[in-house]
C-alpha cells in the first residue's frame, strides 16, 4: 500500500506557483490576486478560508477577504460580487459553501464572472469541463485528478466508482474520470443515496471516490484488493482528546482499508490539501487569461 500525500504533492503544486509568481514580481508585474467572500461564522468555513488566504500569501498571491455576518441581505452579496467583476485588480472570485438559508447559492454563483470563476461552480465552467473544453475545474475533482497524475495512476480502462453526486465533487469527477483524456478513460458508475447494492458496484471498482460525508462509510469489506482509494470526505467528529474538541474524518474506514489498497489518501493530509493547491492553480490560470 502506497499513501498518496496530499502534502508532498501540495507543496510541489505550491512551490511551482510560488516560483511563477516570484518570475512576474521580477518582471514588474503585479501578483495574481484572490477574493474570497465568507458569509457568517462556521467554524468549517472559517477554517477553509483562512487556510486558503495563508496558502495565497505562502506563494505570493495577494488575497482579499469580505466577511458579512450571517443575516446579511442577498442583494448585499450580490453588489460585491457584481463590483469584483469588474475590478480589474482581482482574478479570481471565491464565495464559501455553504450560504445561510436565505440566500439562493445559486443566484450568488451565477452572477461571478466566468473568468474569475475559480472555484469552477459557475454554469459555463461545468458546461466547458463536461464538453471537454479549456475551463476551470472545480478544485476538489482538480486536486485529485493532480494527485492521479503526480503519481502516474493507471486509469484507462478501469472502473470507478464515486460514492456522491454533489456539484462540486461527486458529479464533476465522475466526468473527468470518463472524459479520453490522461487519467481519464474509466467506465464510471456514480452512487448516491438511492443507489441500491452499493457494496457490489464497489467491490467491482478498481478505483472508489468516497465523497459523501458520512465518516468511515467505506469499510474493507466493500473493497476490493489492491484498489486506489480516494476519500474526499471531511466531518468534524467530537473527541474530547482535542483541544478542539474534535477531531477530523473521513468517509473510509482507513484504519481496515489501508493494507488492501494499492495506494489510498489519509485524511487529513489528502485531498483537502490538494483542493486548496488546484484553487491557487485556477487562480494564476485565471490571471494569465486576465494578462492577456
Ligand atoms: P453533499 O452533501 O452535497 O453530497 C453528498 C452526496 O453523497 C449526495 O450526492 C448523496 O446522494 C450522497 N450520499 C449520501 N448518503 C449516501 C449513502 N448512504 N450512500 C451513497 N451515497 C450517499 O456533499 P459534498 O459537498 O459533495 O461533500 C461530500 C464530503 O466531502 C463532505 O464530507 C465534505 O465535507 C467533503 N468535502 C471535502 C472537500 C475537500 O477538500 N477534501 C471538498 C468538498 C467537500
Amino acid at each position: 500500500m502506497q499513501l498518496l500525500d496530499g502534502k508532498k504533492v501540495s507543496q510541489a503544486v505550491k512551490l511551482e506557483l510560488k516560483g511563477q509568481v516570484a518570475a512576474l514580481i521580477d518582471s514588474n508585474k503585479r501578483a495574481p490576486h484572490l477574493a474570497a467572500i465568507l458569509v457568517g461564522s462556521n467554524g468549517a468555513s472559517e477554517t477553509y478560508v483562512a487556510s486558503k488566504i495563508k496558502n495565497c500569501e505562502e506563494i505570493g498571491f495577494k488575497s482579499s477577504l469580505f466577511r458579512f455576518s450571517e443575516n446579511v441581505e442577498e442583494n448585499e452579496l450580490l453588489e460585491t460580487i457584481k463590483k469584483l467583476n469588474v475590478d480589474e485588480s482581482i482574478d479570481g472570485i471565491l464565495v464559501q459553501l455553504p450560504l445561510p438559508k436565505h440566500i439562493k447559492e445559486s443566484s450568488v454563483i451565477n452572477l461571478i464572472n466566468p473568468n474569475k470563476d475559480v472555484d469552477g461552480f459557475h454554469p459555463v465552467s461545468t458546461g466547458k469541463m463536461t464538453l471537454g473544453l479549456p475551463s476551470f475545474i472545480p478544485a476538489t475533482p482538480y486536486g485529485i485528478m493532480l494527485m492521479l497524475e503526480h503519481y502516474n495512476i493507471e486509469t484507462s480502462g478501469k472502473n470507478a466508482v464515486v460514492i456522491g453526486r454533489s456539484n462540486i465533487v461527486g458529479r464533476p469527477m465522475s466526468i473527468l474520470l470518463s472524459q479520453d483524456r490522461e487519467y481519464g478513460n474509466c467506465t464510471v458508475t456514480v452512487c448516491h443515496s438511492r443507489t441500491k447494492n452499493l457494496k457490489e458496484k464497489c467491490l467491482e471498482a478498481d478505483i472508489v471516490i468516497a465523497a459523501l460525508g458520512k465518516p468511515g462509510f467505506l469499510t474493507a469489506d466493500m473493497v476490493k484488493e489492491n484498489a486506489v482509494v480516494i476519500d474526499v470526505g471531511i466531518t468534524r467528529v467530537a473527541d474530547q482528546t482535542k483541544k478542539t474538541g474534535f477531531s477530523i474524518k473521513g468517509d473510509v474506514d482507513f484504519e481496515n482499508v489501508a493494507s488492501k489498497c494499492s495506494f489510498i489518501t489519509p485524511v487529513p493530509g489528502g485531498v483537502g490539501l490538494m483542493t486548496i493547491a488546484a484553487l491557487l492553480k485556477n487562480t494564476y490560470e485565471a490571471y494569465l487569461t486576465h494578462l492577456k
